[in-house]
């Protein structure tokens, strides 16, 4: 027998009775991000692979395990997207964007894809909605852009999502800070799992991220990384937690939150709901000041979040919060005779053009299996042509809900329908 094919472990299809949930996600989104004054960026589903080795950090998740990397037919190296923010900071350079205003405010929704391990709310492909304010250093931004995330969840519905908070520094306070941490972790290395062992050589920050239960109770351990702030990181923090303030925003400082990503400094935050813990976060984000000079700009600061969407459908289902029909055509339109055809498939693209939903039977099958398809599509009316109406130009106007009918001439259909 003939193989029958599967979507790729790890990836989903988004069927039409899931897409009013896309769609509310989508409009919020665009509209709020609009209030705030940000622009939509879209770019390439490819990039050159070592963009990602470079701009998200060798030593992580991400580039070392998550990645699909291939080469194309001219002998490229090339990756699909694994997240958003280097991909933007590359077309901000690329552009010249730092002869804008800045920051530049910029905004995406692309599928972002990682060999992950699938479960629910982690596949290999998903769908992320970002921001990035590049350009500009100051704490405003960085509690502008939280506060953007925060009125999106709002203006969705979601609720119980907590944001987490943290400060981690940069070059000035951070190796005093690593230090601290090798220190605190060098007498209970036998206790960590393989991963972290690597990390505490290479690239200690990332024990704090670690998800093996047997490394969460050193994790609570560790030394806070808000003991070790340097004066500028330390006010920063502290003018980020007032304006927030400002607009109503609550936080819960988590001293240990660090970030998958190599490029952040100072603001870190998470959202995380009640239910499913760290494996759950639905929205995160932090400053990235070191990137764009990484990937060969001149020093600018920049910061952004990163959402999947998939995860907020989760939870917008999860709170059974109700959200449009998927839509529905108005007219359903039905021959009784083979001679009817023409001219059914005519009336159906004339209500089209009125901008009335219609839709045409099609095959072999009798009135009968014809009025159940359109009960089955939801229509309101079908239109049904036989032979009396092909003799008078006209249609017999059924409304399903109620079985009242009359026979309408076919250029009074239309207005009827919208009567
Ligand atoms: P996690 O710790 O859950 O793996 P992450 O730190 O890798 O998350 P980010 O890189 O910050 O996640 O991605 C931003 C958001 O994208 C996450 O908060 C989450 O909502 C979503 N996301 C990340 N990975 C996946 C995935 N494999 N499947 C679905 N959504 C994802
Ligand atoms: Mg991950």
């Amino acid at each position: 027998m003939t193989k029958l094919y599967k979507a790729p472990r790890g990836t989903t299809d988004v069927l039409p009775d899931d897409q009013p949930y896309w769609d509310r996600v989508w409009e919020a989104s665009a509209r709020i991000c609009g209030l705030f004054g940000y622009r939509r960026i879209e770019t390439p589903v490819f990039e050159e692979a070592s963009l990602f080795a470079r701009g998200v950090g060798e030593v992580t998740d991400i580039v070392q395990k998550e990645m699909y990397v291939f080469q194309d037919r001219g002998g490229q190296q090339l990756a699909l997207r694994p997240e958003g923010t280097a991909p933007v900071c590359r077309a901000y350079l690329e552009h010249g964007m730092h002869n804008l205003p800045q920051p530049v405010r910029l905004w995406y929704w692309c599928p972002i894809f990682r060999y992950d391990r699938p479960q629910a709310g982690r596949y290999r492909q998903h769908t992320q909605l970002g921001c990035e304010a590049i350009g500009e250093a100051d704490a405003s931004v960085d509690a502008e852009v939280i506060e953007l995330l925060f009125r999106i969840y709002e203006e969705l519905g979601l609720q119980g999502l907590t944001l987490h908070l943290n400060s981690i520094g940069d070059p000035t306070c951070r190796p005093r800070y690593l230090e601290a941490l090798r220190g605190y972790y060098a007498d209970k290395l036998k206790r960590l799992c393989n991963d972290c062992e690597a990390r505490y050589q290479r690239n200690p920050l990332r024990l704090l991220d670690c998800k093996q239960d047997r490394c969460q109770p050193v994790i609570a351990g560790a030394p806070p990384f808000t003991d070790y702030l340097c004066d500028a990181c330390a006010d920063h923090f502290a003018r980020l937690r007032s304006y927030l303030e400002d607009v109503g925003i609550g936080y819960l400082l988590n001293p240990r939150l660090v970030r998958g990503l190599d490029y952040y400094t100072r603001t870190v935050f998470e959202f995380q709901p009640q239910e499913g813990g760290a494996q759950s976060t639905v929205g995160a984000g932090g400053r990235y000041d070191g990137l764009i000079e990484e990937l060969g700009g001149r020093s600018t600061p920049g910061i952004g979040w990163a959402t999947g969407i998939e995860r907020i459908v989760l939870n917008l289902k999860r709170q059974e919060l109700a959200v449009g029909e998927p839509p529905r055509p108005r007219v359903f339109v039905a021959f009784q005779t083979a001679d009817a055809r023409s001219q059914s498939f005519r009336l159906a693209s004339d209500l089209r053009r009125e901008g009335i939903a219609a839709v045409v039977a099609a095959g072999e099958r009798s009135l009968k299996a014809q009025m159940r398809h359109a009960d089955a599509l939801g229509a309101e009316y079908a239109a049904i042509i036989g032979k009396r109406e092909l003799a008078d130009g006209a249609a017999t106007l059924r409304r399903l809900a109620d079985g009242h009918q009359e026979m309408v001439p076919l250029a009074d259909v239309a207005g009827r329908v919208n009567q």
